[in-house]
């Protein structure tokens, strides 16, 4: 049922204490797994990530697995979330680009530490659901277009930062043009099941690259589904 809570955001009240649960998720899986920041660690715990999943799965939103949020994609665990949300090293005037808005869920966190997100979503219906999430929060520094992000966003390039939450086979050259120098990008790169997340950083117009952490992201695809 939808309620109006004190501060005027409508929200589904269901008697659960979502900012303990955050609490929790915070010490026991981010903390304790080497996040350190804590202007992060602050912005997992305001981001109220269960008004970003049906309503079915709010009660397990705060647990350490990814979560289906439709159209067969998903929500990314909470500690991937912060770890490559830290990795970026964000600061307060920042403009960053997140390619695969799905829930919109990353995008929220981002916008809680710099200026503007711009992200990019092929899904026209996660576009929508991720607008009015984003909207019904009031994250108004955060623009979300429906479109193929392996082509980035070039309109409001270059980026200080750029995320990217779905794996292609191969870093975009798109995205390699669209970052700032001195600027950093996070990405999952490889086959279905073996990627990398890999940090890359642009210093003298060349991109210096290391992988960070073996993860498994869904995959990039063009308009017609095939992969990148
Ligand atoms: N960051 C999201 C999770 C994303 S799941 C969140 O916080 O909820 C990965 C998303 O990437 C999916 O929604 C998928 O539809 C999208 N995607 C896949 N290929 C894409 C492409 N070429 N351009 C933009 N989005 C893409």
């Amino acid at each position: 049922m939808a309620f109006f809570n004190l501060h005027g955001n409508s929200q589904y009240y269901d008697g659960t204490d979502y900012r303990k649960l955050r609490g929790v998720m915070v010490d026991r899986q981010i903390r304790s797994r080497g996040v350190t920041d804590d202007r992060v660690l602050k912005a997992m715990l305001k981001v109220e990530r269960h008004l970003f999943v049906p309503e079915k799965y709010h009660s397990e939103a705060y647990q350490d697995h990814p979560l289906p949020i439709g159209a067969g994609q998903t929500i990314s665990q909470p500690y991937i979330v912060a770890f490559m949300t830290e990795a970026l090293d964000l600061k307060p005037t920042d403009k960053v680009l997140e390619i695969g808005t799905g829930s919109g869920y990353q995008a929220a966190v981002l916008a809680e530490l710099c200026d503007s997100v711009y992200t990019v979503e092929i899904v026209g219906m996660l576009a929508e659901m991720a607008t009015k999430t984003l909207n019904e929060l009031h994250y108004t520094n955060v623009s979300v277009k429906e479109g193929d992000g392996y082509e980035g966003w070039p309109e409001n390039a270059p980026y200080d930062a750029i995320i990217v939450t779905c794996a292609p086979n191969q870093v975009p050259e798109p995205l390699k043009d669209q970052l700032r120098e001195g600027g950093k990008m996070i990405i999952p790169v490889g086959q279905t099941y073996a990627q990398e997340l890999v940090l890359l950083e642009k210093k003298d117009g060349k991109l210096k690259q290391h992988k960070v952490l073996p993860v498994r992201f869904v995959p990039m695809v063009n308009e017609k589904g095939k992969r990148y």
